[in-house]
């Protein structure tokens, strides 16, 4: 965080540190080389802002960039963003041609989604890259194993007819423990060794996201997808911190105390008055709620950092503000308030607030909604 003086910096605000990103793109690249990096900038970059974090991923030394959805991809390129681009998660009416023509390579997880690009692809000038994605365990999409060796198959007729390259066979683990990595790495490879067999020799083979790219050597293979570890979050719900793993926080939520009222024992605060105060105490007003994705199950449990000190929130979080409680601490309007950020800085993390809401810290980033502006640091 900078110095400014407060009533300089705005209402409510995230703050997206781009230096961040870059060193933590860097800190993972060496981590996993010879394997390189796809950056995952889905969901707006899991909240960030993809078209900055997709230059900063790029300048860190990500070599590639991924996408959930092709119009987010489409977005990308729009913009300018000239390095390899992938999309896998497709709508069942999904024009390919666009993608074709923008030169996005899309993962496939089906013939019909393999007949569409094909099709496309014919009306274009350069056959459609593709990444085959096999089903090893995750039972999301993907294909099954049993149709794997028809899909090969169906490829390797439209590479030989110039409407696919196949540059990719990719899969996607469970994270769930080392036993079920295994398999699914086992499983891989037998789906790489189908493909092989049809004659097809993808470049690019790939099955790791953060997780298994920093526990697990043997999942790197050419390319690691890298998502939450951009953002410096930690993949794992056990209590390992972003430190640990040698990242930091890129995004910063805060804001400034909008309003502060004396309350006298037995005063109820906020909807339903779940919480009273056991002692005369201070409230100190704070403009997010949950419209902004701070999430309403962390009432009563998540803390703030305000005038170098956790301050926990009391009573419910409502849709625009919640209430902390500063006790006899002096707080003045417009104070500011970090809800998450570094906790080299002192504040919470998004796994601290994860926790108080019973979920994971990719949620709490990637819901920070609209209303709330995102403000870069480290811009080059
Ligand atoms: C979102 C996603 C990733 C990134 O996962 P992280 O755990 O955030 O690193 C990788 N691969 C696929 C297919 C994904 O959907």
């Amino acid at each position: 965080m900078t110095d400014a003086p407060t009533h300089a910096r705005p209402f409510r605000e995230a703050v997206i540190d781009l230096d961040a990103v870059r060193e933590n793109i860097r800190v993972i690249a060496a981590q996993v080389a010879p394997a390189r990096v796809l950056a995952v900038v889905k969901a707006d970059a899991y909240g960030h802002g993809a078209l900055p974090v997709a230059r900063a991923a790029l300048d860190g030394g990500a070599s590639w960039l991924g996408t959930a959805d092709l119009d987010e991809a489409l977005a990308l390129r729009a913009a300018g963003i000239e390095a390899p681009l992938l999309a896998w998660l497709h709508d069942p009416d999904a024009a390919f041609g666009p993608a074709v023509a923008n030169d996005i390579d899309l993962g496939v997880s089906s013939a019909a989604q393999l007949e569409a690009i094909g099709a496309a692809a014919g009306a274009a000038v350069r056959p459609a890259a593709v990444h085959l994605k096999i089903d090893t365990g995750l039972s999301r999409n993907g294909v099954a194993p049993e149709d794997w060796p028809a899909v090969v198959a169906l490829a390797a007729t439209l590479e030989e007819r110039g409407r696919v390259r196949v540059r990719g066979v990719f899969s996607h683990l469970a994270n769930t423990d080392a036993d079920t990595d295994a398999a699914q790495l086992a499983e891989f490879e037998r789906a790489l060794a189908t493909a092989a067999g049809h004659g097809l020799a993808p470049e690019m083979r790939h099955i790791a996201s953060t997780a298994a790219a920093l526990s697990t050597p043997d999942a790197r293979y050419d390319v690691v997808r890298i998502g939450i570890g951009v953002y410096g979050v930690s993949p794992y719900g056990d209590g390992t911190t972003s430190a640990q793993l040698g990242i930091r926080p890129a995004m910063t939520l805060r804001g400034r105390v909008a309003a502060v009222r004396r309350v006298e024992p037995g005063t109820g605060a906020s909807y339903g008055h779940v919480w009273r105060a056991d002692r005369p105490t201070t409230l100190a007003l704070i403009p997010l709620g949950y419209a902004d994705g701070v999430p309403r199950q962390a009432s009563g449990r998540a803390e703030v950092l305000l005038n170098g000190a956790k301050r926990r929130i009391v009573g419910r979080i409502a849709m625009d503000q919640f209430l902390v409680d500063v006790g006899d601490d002096p707080v003045e309007v417009g104070d500011e308030v970090v809800l998450f950020g570094d906790p080299a800085t002192g504040a919470p993390s998004a796994d601290d607030w994860a926790d108080a809401a019973d979920t994971i810290g990719y949620e709490i980033v990637t819901r920070i909604g609209r209303r709330v502006p995102r403000t870069y640091l480290g811009v080059e």
